[in-house]
């Protein structure tokens, strides 16, 4: 029997080795993870994206993509320094990654001063 083909969010999975570009979370560890993999696009449709092309795609994890938002490198062009985008994009992530890491910790540790 032949194999059924493969949707576009497979094909981006095994492009990008089942891992959150950004942050690395290994997407293939148990179904939970799995279903935290999402596609991100690297250049919105609504600032001339290319949609739901594969160039314009990149496999990131629930939290990456919730912390990007819609942060967008401006003054980077995605064809010309791919590779500069995406590490800005992942900059940013671990800095909004760490202002949250505070506010975390300012409910689960309401009474350590230092989160205050
Ligand atoms: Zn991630």
């Amino acid at each position: 029997m032949a194999h059924p083909p493969k949707s576009k969010f497979v094909q981006l999975f095994e492009r990008d080795k089942g891992r959150c570009v950004y942050c690395g979370m290994d997407l293939t560890a148990d179904y939970d993870r799995f279903m935290m993999a999402t596609e991100d696009h690297l250049v919105p449709a609504s600032k001339g994206g290319k949609g739901r092309e594969l160039e314009n795609l990149i496999l990131s994890c629930m939290v990456c993509n919730r912390l990007k938002a819609n942060y967008i490198p401006e003054s980077i062009d995605v064809a010309k320094d791919r590779r500069k985008y995406i590490a800005t994009i992942r900059e940013y992530i671990y800095k909004r990654r760490s202002e949250k890491l505070r506010e975390f910790m300012q409910v689960t540790h309401p009474d350590q001063s230092d989160y205050r």
